[in-house]
């Protein structure tokens, strides 16, 4: 059999590169060595509700592109992202809004929040004078000030990332709107939505027609019989989504990545364990970031009808062998060695690198999709 592309994971990246050049006519392979197709964002039927394995996942974008195109792989739903944080007794809404405020502070009128927002900015921002924020600290503090650096930001961020706040950089946190409306939605974008029956769903409806081989890694593929001798017999091109620093052999020392341990639990006849899909634990002696409650992404308006329910709860951790990467480590380090590995895989005239591992970058699933809908289109063009 010849294939013009082995591609190296079956996740997201993967499914849409292979799925746009099979339209063009090109043959792919597609190999994974999880015994599941979907990479990161897999979901599976559990009790009633399709769990999202991998950590939850809530699609978002701005890109009109990208929304018509996933349309045509799932019907999503019109759920909205609006966790709830939850510091020691209390509960406050995310992200940072008007409803957040008025919890804080009891202020009422945007004008009020503004005034308290400007008395507890005004001394991060004298501190900064003319400078950008160098790092994630000092962008919260000018941008949200200590109430809400101190009960939101500080211990979730730190758990996350097993850092300082000031050993991180600051973009990190400018995923995270602030907003003078009583508007709780999570995210900035225009289309938002979870695939009605999961995300597994989207990726075997782009996979199909394309030969798909699990429980395969590249190393064992490259190895065997099929692959030996004259690699160009086989296939013209690799795309490969897997770790970039594992690509190379770690030649040139390894990429750090940040984990995530899931704990899943599925409570018996609890039909509604905490009334929302996300909640945050946002206080640093707390060992998990948050509590996902499956059911409430797909089923908003009848959830209980369920009778149980499945919980996950998330340790973050630092990645080590044998681990599922899943966070690029955003500092100045990995950026600079990130940089050469970049270097090297653009001297491998036939690999295409994609995706969040294959890129080390904190991509969001629509950028996957663009940046796969991208190479595609590079490739049937050439
Ligand atoms: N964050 C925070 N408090 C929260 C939620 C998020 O401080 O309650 C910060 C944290 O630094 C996190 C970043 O905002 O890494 C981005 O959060 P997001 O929810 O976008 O992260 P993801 O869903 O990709 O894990």
């Amino acid at each position: 059999m010849r294939y013009d592309y082995l591609i190296v994971g079956a996740g997201l990246y993967g499914a849409v590169f292979a799925s746009e050049v099979k339209k063009a006519g090109y043959r792919s392979l597609v190999i994974d060595r999880r015994d599941h197709i979907g990479g990161n964002i897999y979901t599976k039927e559990m009790n009633g509700v399709n769990v999202h394995v991998y950590g939850a996942h809530i699609f978002h974008t701005s890109n009109k592109r990208v929304w018509d195109y996933v349309n045509e792989y799932a019907q999503f739903n019109n759920y909205v992202n609006s966790p709830v944080a939850r510091y020691k007794d209390e509960l406050y809404n995310l992200p940072f809004n008007m409803n957040t405020f008025h919890e804080l502070w009891g202020v009422r009128t945007p004008q009020e929040a503004k005034n308290k927002l400007d008395e507890q900015i005004g001394t991060a921002r004298e501190a900064l004078g003319d400078s950008e924020p160098a790092n994630l600290e000092q962008q919260a503090l000018s941008l949200v000030g200590r109430d809400v650096y101190e009960k939101l930001i500080k211990g979730y961020t730190e758990k996350q990332w097993g850092r300082d706040c000031k050993d991180l950089p600051a973009f990190i946190i400018k995923r995270l709107p602030v907003r003078f409306t009583y508007n709780n939605n999570y995210f900035n974008d225009i289309y938002q939505g979870i695939p009605i029956g999961g995300y597994t769903g989207i990726i075997s409806r782009l996979l199909e027609g394309t030969d798909v081989r699990l429980n395969c890694s590249f190393e064992e593929y490259m190895k065997s019989n099929e692959a030996k001798g004259s690699e160009a017999d086989i296939f013209d091109k690799i795309v490969y989504t897997g770790m970039i620093d594992e690509y190379f052999g770690y030649s040139l020392g390894a990429l750090e990545y940040r984990t995530l341990k899931f704990e899943t639990e599925t409570l018996k006849d609890v039909n509604n364990f905490q009334g929302n899909a996300v909640v945050n634990y946002t206080e640093r002696e707390i060992p998990f970031t948050r509590v996902i409650e499956h059911k409430h992404f797909e089923h908003i308006l009848d959830a209980e009808s369920i009778p149980d329910t499945v919980i996950t709860r998330e340790y973050p951790k630092e990645y080590e062998a044998g681990d599922e990467p899943y966070y690029p480590v955003n500092d100045e380090r990995n950026a600079a060695l990130y940089e050469k590995y970049r270097e090297l895989a653009n001297k491998q005239k036939n690999v295409i690198f994609g995706g969040r591992l294959g890129q080390y970058k904190y991509y969001d699933m629509d950028k996957v999709i663009e940046a796969a809908l991208d190479a595609a289109a590079a490739e049937v063009q050439r």
